[in-house]
């Protein structure tokens, strides 16, 4: 919602010259818009259309020669199927209200827009122009409106939930109607077949064949390894570890930098030369074990007084310096914001090319070579962890996993935030990146330590 506010001001603020049409009530909007309509040959924003009891309020009214470009604004990346069927309504309704549309538009966000700052939008935008697309669906809308009016006249309707129920949104009533909805059963469904990794279609077949338990499942009917080495791991309710995973670690000499990273995702750029979606680093952690036993830990985290991404760079190079492995759980993301920073900051390339060529990836060590029942097909490193060192879990934190450090940093970046709330996230993001650095070290040292010679 967020995304979606800040994506409609930024439109407004693109055409300055447009009127607001500023009111909740809907006979005021309605009212108010008439009146703009006829005062006014600017651009409209929230214009509010009546027709045959039908109501909408449209993002954007362009006046133009040939009568109105009418656009809705969206936060996402291209056109969306269920926008076209939004903006058939739109514009049904529109032209119903005698509005001369000269086009129908969907404004979406233009993933190649580089932010240059001063608050200069101009080309985060694109107008799609989906006219004639929406031609055919223009003509469906009355029968739309009488099946849904037939609706809501009727009892209630007994559909039951499926894939309607989250596409392309959550629907609001699913607590409603859920519970009807087999639940798994807790005994029976703890090790479902489903587990396989990468294994959709075998699981499948197994379902149809009446396997529901991985347990179950006669060993023959499996054949990749890594599908055998869950499902014996599950059936004997035991860890496996494979010798290779000590011996990867154990080549790895020292130091040793563990390091992971915290990034965030701006729709709306705030940063000059960062782009919509761009994932912009705002902090790392990192556990240096310069010998065997030796550990310290350091970490950043950017004040939110500016764009974060030089500041990241330059310390994270001066704590990794230019020898030792850098290890990391998931190499593609911490590479991919290391060579985004490198082609940011050329005089930077050379030391944050160095740090990815030195890179170590600890989880295709894990998938390859360990597994625990407790995994349940997943070796992502809040599964795994638990397994090795459960005192470790992330449950309590105050910040618990990706989301929630975006969440917070966009709070810390907020100007009503009061200092003191900014100083307790400040802690919780500190306290959540070192646990998945800590979390690192102790899976390092637990294929090092336990795993066969
Ligand atoms: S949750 Fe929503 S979409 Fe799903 S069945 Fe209920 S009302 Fe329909």
């Amino acid at each position: 919602m967020t995304a979606g506010t800040n994506v409609g001001e930024v439109a407004r603020s693109i055409y300055s010259d447009g009127v607001l049409i500023d009111t909740e009530s809907l006979g005021q909007a309605l009212d108010a818009t008439q009146e703009a309509l006829k005062t006014r040959s600017c651009p409209i924003f929230e214009a509010t259309f009546q027709y045959q009891g039908v109501l909408v309020r449209a993002d954007l009214l362009v006046p133009d020669t040939d009568g109105y470009r009418m656009a809705e604004v969206k936060s996402s990346t291209g056109v969306k199927d269920y926008h076209l069927a939004d903006a058939a309504v739109q514009a049904w309704v529109a032209r119903g209200a005698g509005i001369d549309l000269s086009s129908v538009e969907i404004a979406h966000i233009d993933r190649s827009f580089v932010y240059q700052g001063g608050n200069d939008y101009r080309g985060l935008l694109h107008h799609a122009n989906i006219t004639e697309q929406i031609r055919p669906l223009e003509q469906e809308v009355p029968n739309w409106i009488g099946a849904a009016r037939a609706t809501l006249a009727g009892d209630e309707p007994a559909i039951a939930p499926g894939d309607q129920c989250h596409e392309p949104f959550d629907c609001p009533f699913i607590g409603y109607c859920s519970p009807p909805m087999a639940q798994p059963d807790p005994v029976d469904e703890q090790f479902p077949v489903e587990i396989l990794p990468y294994g959709g279609a075998l699981a499948a077949s197994l379902r149809a064949e009446g396997f529901v338990d991985l347990r179950d499942v006669p060993e023959v009917r499996l054949s990749k390894p890594t599908h055998l080495r869950v499902w014996r791991a599950t059936k004997h309710d035991t860890a496996e570890l494979a010798p290779l995973a000590g011996a990867h670690v154990r080549a790895l000499g020292y130091p040793r930098y563990y390091i992971d990273f915290e990034t965030m995702q701006f729709v709306v750029p705030i940063w000059a030369g960062t782009s919509p979606y761009d994932q912009v680093p705002f902090q790392w952690s990192c556990h240096i074990e310069a010998s065997k036993g030796s550990m310290t830990h350091t970490a950043f985290l950017a004040d939110g007084s500016g764009d974060p991404r030089r500041p990241f760079a330059e310390s994270l190079i001066s704590t990794v310096g230019t020898v030792g492995a850098v290890i990391v759980y998931n190499a593609a993301f911490e590479r991919t914001r290391l060579r985004e920073l490198a082609e940011s900051f050329s005089d930077l390339a050379p030391s944050l090319n160095n740090i990815i060529e030195r890179m170590f990836d600890l989880l295709p060590v894990a998938r390859q070579n360990y597994y625990h029942p407790d995994m349940r097909g997943s070796w992502s490193i809040k599964a795994v962890l638990p397994t090795i060192a459960p005192e470790l879990a992330y449950d309590g934190l105050e910040v618990g996993n990706g989301g929630m450090a975006q969440e917070a940093f966009a709070e810390i970046l907020h100007p009503d935030t009061p200092q003191a709330r900014r100083e307790q996230l400040r802690n919780a993001l500190l306290i959540y990146c070192e646990r998945d650095t800590l979390a690192m070290v102790k899976i390092a040292h637990y294929f090092e330590n336990t795993a066969a010679m």
